[in-house]
């Protein structure tokens, strides 16, 4: 039987406490005459029931495994350990298993289950640093990360990172709406919804989910679809990465990659207010083939630039985007469009794929500000930082925010809060972000991206999930009762 994490640690970590309390509360009360109590030891938690269960057997789990095991302290560690943002640098994993197969994924699950942390990684970007566990294993499931395009669909191993995902996709003549930095991984992407440049198009990256094959907290290894374990797989599309299982492969249906327009307006400073009121309510109204975002950049003079992606051709964009400087009633500096092939426009969105240090939170605009200014007003003291408002709607608001578990359906946008940070300087742009965000939901942007996950945001669970929340709790307990991947942010927290 395994335990409850929280339990395991209780029990075999304060079980003298336990049993001088067990000991004090019979003696006072219920007890019989001293003289009279057989010489049999109080147990201070029910030990045939909750055996501790000890740490891992390393070395059982490292003959099992065809990847390798690597544990703390052990050559090359800090190497394996490593994930995107340099601030989690100091995160403290007990081992990194490098999964190759599923059958090496279950053998993790089995030998860590309740008795250390376990997280999947795959391209290792979680905001939170979720896939660096202190004290647990990492899953690492790097080398499964095979792309093969079978006609209309893809089987795209857990591990994969977009850029080889739009290299093969590219290649075969096909696409799969996904994110923008090329070394974000699939997974967790996928599995927090998968926001990106053809969104309105196409959907999210977790619509186009056929299927997943997944090992749950009992490391059985099992296919989720809509007509096997349907609701995982309702879980699975937009749940948020680590909570159900480790995924090991995907299956998703792909369209025929369309030529793309990309394009780019710099606006003067002073006219964010505008550009931002006029462009809610021109994307609002907009047609699904037409996708953009707006950047505000935070200090004294806030700096805004338009930027997005047209499925068509630069004459028929041409019209669109001086509606929306008509709408504004500023005129750009600067304004580019490039026609590019759908690979091509990836790797224009793609941007670099060094580490990057950070610290980022999100709220979900769910309908046009009534007073853009006021939005604005909140970045003039925040130089440094930017918000990048992406638009949604389109085919993201094709299925109800119950269809699948991704709930922000209607939204106008997500706003993504974002500063570049230094060990040193991490407090204060934490707290610049955290201000931000705060001032957000006070202006009516409330909710949150799960693929942004914050640990300071108060309203978390709510903000992430919506009425999703109970369902979601629900399917994780189905299947993993004693909270094997459970963690601060999950939704079994
Ligand atoms: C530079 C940058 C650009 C980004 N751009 C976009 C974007 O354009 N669109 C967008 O939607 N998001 C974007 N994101 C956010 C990104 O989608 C999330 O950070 C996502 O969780 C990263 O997935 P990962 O696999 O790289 O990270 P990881 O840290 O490996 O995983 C993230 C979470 O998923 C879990 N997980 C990982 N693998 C598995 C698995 N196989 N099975 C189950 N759970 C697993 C982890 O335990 C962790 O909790 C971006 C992030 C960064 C840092």
């Amino acid at each position: 039987m395994t335990l409850d994490r929280r339990t395991f640690l209780l029990v075999a970590g304060v079980s003298a406490v336990g049993a001088v309390a067990a000991a004090c509360g019979t003696s006072e009360s219920t007890s019989p005459p001293v003289s009279s109590v057989p010489n049999t030891p109080v147990p201070s938690a029910p030990p045939s029931t909750y055996p501790p269960l000890g740490a891992p057997d390393w070395n059982a789990l490292r003959a099992k495994l065809s990847g390798k095991l690597t544990l703390s302290g052990e050559a090359g560690f800090a190497a394996a350990a490593r994930v995107f943002n340099p601030l989690f640098d100091g995160h403290k994993p007990a081992a990194v298993a490098s999964c190759a197969t599923p059958a090496d994924v279950q053998a993790c699950v089995v030998a860590a289950a309740s008795r250390v942390p376990i997280a999947a990684r795959s391209g290792g970007h979680s905001y939170a640093g979720y896939s660096a566990p202190d004290g647990g294993l990492v899953v690492d499931v790097g080398p499964m990360s095979k792309v093969d395009v079978q006609g209309e669909n893809v089987v795209i191993g857990a591990g994969a990172r977009l850029k080889d995902v739009y290299a093969a996709l590219g290649a075969a003549g096909r696409c799969l709406p996904a994110g923008s930095c090329p070394t974000v991984g699939i997974a967790g992407l996928a599995l927090g919804g998968g926001i990106g440049v053809l969104a309105r198009k196409y959907g999210l990256t977790c619509d186009h989910l056929v299927s997943a094959q997944i090992v749950t907290a009992d490391g059985k290894l099992r296919t989720a679809s809509a007509s096997s374990e349907p609701d995982l797989f309702w879980a699975l599309r937009g749940g948020g990465g680590g909570n159900f299982g480790i995924v090991t492969s995907f299956t998703f249906s792909t369209d025929q990659a369309p030529s793309v327009t990309v394009f780019s307006l710099h606006f003067p400073s002073g006219s964010a207010a505008k550009v931002l009121g006029a462009w809610q309510q021109w994307i609002a109204d907009a047609q699904p083939e037409l996708w953009s975002n707006v950047t505000i950049s935070g200090g004294s003079s806030v700096a805004c630039k338009v930027g997005g992606c047209f499925v068509g051709s630069a004459s028929e964009l041409s019209p669109l985007l001086a509606d929306l400087v008509a709408k504004a009633g500023v005129s750009p500096s600067t304004r580019t469009t490039q026609p590019k092939t759908y690979l091509a426009a990836m790797e224009y969105f793609s941007g670099s794929s060094s580490r990057q240090t950070f610290v980022a939170s999100s709220r979900i605009l769910d309908q046009p500000l009534d007073d853009p200014s006021k939005l604005v007003g909140l970045m003039t003291a925040h130089k440094g930082v930017d918000l990048l408002i992406d638009g949604l709607g389109g085919a993201v608001a094709k299925p109800s925010p119950t269809d699948t578990a991704f709930w922000h359906r209607k939204a106008l946008a997500s706003i993504q809060i974002y500063s570049p940070a230094t060990p040193g300087t991490r407090d204060s742009a934490a707290k610049a972000v955290a201000d931000i965000a705060s001032g957000l939901a006070g202006i009516g942007a409330g909710g949150g991206y799960v693929n942004y996950l914050d640990p300071s945001l108060p309203d978390w669970m709510n903000a992430y999930y919506g009425d999703n929340a109970t369902r979601l709790r629900q399917v994780a307990m189905n299947y993993d009762q004693n909270k094997v991947f459970g963690f601060a942010q999950g939704v079994l927290a």
